[in-house]
């Protein structure tokens, strides 16, 4: 737990948002500013800043099936974008982990 930490404070339920998806290592919820008709971020309870922190490949698989899980229940059987943004060069702006999941339009390769 990072006591300064948004994404902690969310998933300790300190901070009021609604969960749209929980288990024992996760939770999901709205992003604040959505680029998506459907744009929800994935993150484990437990505090980790980034993907350069975390080694555990355990909890690294069941984040991306907990984003496919979150992806199924938002009805996005037509296709989503899971993007995972690592530090400052990477688009990252909130230093807890967490995958974002992106759905319900067409999204272009390469992002721009
Ligand atoms: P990043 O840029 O770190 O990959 O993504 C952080 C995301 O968190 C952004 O899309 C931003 O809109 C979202 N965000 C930041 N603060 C909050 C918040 O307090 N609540 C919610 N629901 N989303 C937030
Ligand atoms: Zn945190």
């Amino acid at each position: 737990m990072d006591n300064d930490c948004i994404f902690c404070k969310i998933a300790k339920k300190e901070m009021q948002t609604k969960l749209v998806f929980e288990n024992d290592d996760f939770v999901a919820f709205n992003d604040i500013k959505p680029v998506s008709p459907t744009h929800v971020l994935v993150i484990p309870k437990k505090h980790y800043k980034n993907l350069f922190e975390i080694d555990d490949k355990e909890l690294l698989g069941k984040l991306l099936l907990a984003a496919k899980e979150v992806a199924i229940k938002s009805g996005l059987q037509d296709g989503f974008r899971t993007v995972i943004n690592t530090g400052d060069n990477g688009g990252q702006t909130v230093y807890h982990i967490h995958a974002h999941v992106l759905g319900g339009r067409f999204h272009k390769w390469p992002p721009g």
